[in-house]
């Protein structure tokens, strides 16, 4: 792949405001009314298609941007227990606070694992945001990605995972070979993968819906739950036709902080969308970056 970078998958997310999850129970509870709707049905349609098939719907779900401990760090968590739906959180390893706490974090639920260095845009003005485009030295990106492993190791332990976020989901391929060699097994950025393997070792699982609209006035706004469920079914449906070869687990891309009211609920009708249905499984992020079959 020439790079990774996805236009629709902008995410400013180091650059927004602790916005936390605020009024989150009551939101949740109003999330788990709203719930019916022409869209959720065709999402459900092609949910049953699948099953009926005999092709399982293979979601995972990763959370960007975590660098402190907030009360939307605790609505993810919340999530993520309520629908024993496991989670992948990237933590910004240059921006992260020395005392972030994930001890409540469920560890057979929530993996964490490195977002970058420190979310900086090294691009030109006006191009795709990227920490590690084409341009950056190579001895600078491999300095930079090891320091995150060492700040990470410090803060986490053997709570981190050896995945790789990109910032802005985008990182140059010339750079792959200094992720491998760091010892990454796992590298996630955003929209259909290429290939399985980003290079022989490195295991790519994207993700595919991100729930937030970033460019949107006044801030970033979720994506319509209508759109939401028919984006997902499309996906759904798309994943079903492929050769089995060519599947790929169905990642959700949420952002805890830069997330209010209308985001958490979208995020909570979506994992109720799916919640209980037939064929549909909830991937661990082990499960999602598995090495190649020996
Ligand atoms: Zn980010």
């Amino acid at each position: 792949m020439a790079t990774t970078t996805v236009a629709n998958a902008r995410q400013d997310g180091a650059a927004v405001e602790d916005a936390t999850g605020r009024s989150h129970q009551a939101d949740v509870r109003r999330g788990a009314e709203i719930r019916s709707s022409p869209a959720l049905d065709v999402l459900r349609t092609e949910l049953h298609l699948s099953r009926d098939a005999g092709v399982p719907v293979r979601m995972w779900w990763r959370d960007d941007d975590l660098v402190a401990n907030s009360r939307g760090f605790d609505a993810l968590i919340g999530l993520a227990r309520t629908f024993r739906a496991p989670l992948l959180v990237a933590i910004i390893p240059g921006l992260a606070s020395e005392a972030l706490d994930v001890s409540e974090a469920d560890p057979d639920l929530i993996d964490f694992c490195q977002h970058g260095w420190r979310h900086i845009n090294h691009q030109p003005l006006g191009g795709g945001k990227s920490e590690f485009g084409a341009g950056r030295d190579p001895e600078a990106v491999e300095a930079e990605i090891a320091a995150g492993q060492v700040a990470l190791a410090r803060l986490l332990g053997d709570r981190s995972r050896p995945i790789f976020v990109p910032p802005w989901n985008a990182f140059d391929e010339r750079h792959l070979d200094i992720v491998r060699a760091r010892g990454f097994t796992g590298l996630s950025t955003f929209g259909p993968r290429p290939r399985a393997f980003a290079v022989d070792g490195l295991r790519l699982a994207n993700t595919h819906l991100d729930i937030l609209q970033w460019e949107a006035p006044g801030g970033p706004r979720p994506v319509p739950f209508d759109d939401a469920c028919l984006r997902l079914a499309r996906i759904v449906r798309e994943q079903r036709e492929k050769p089995e070869a060519d599947a790929e687990p169905i990642g959700i891309l949420s952002h805890h902080r830069a997330m209010r009211e209308e985001s958490w609920s979208l995020l909570e009708g979506l994992l109720s969308a799916f919640a209980g249905v037939p064929g549909v499984s909830w991937l661990t992020p082990s499960q999602v970056f598995a090495p190649p079959p020996a």
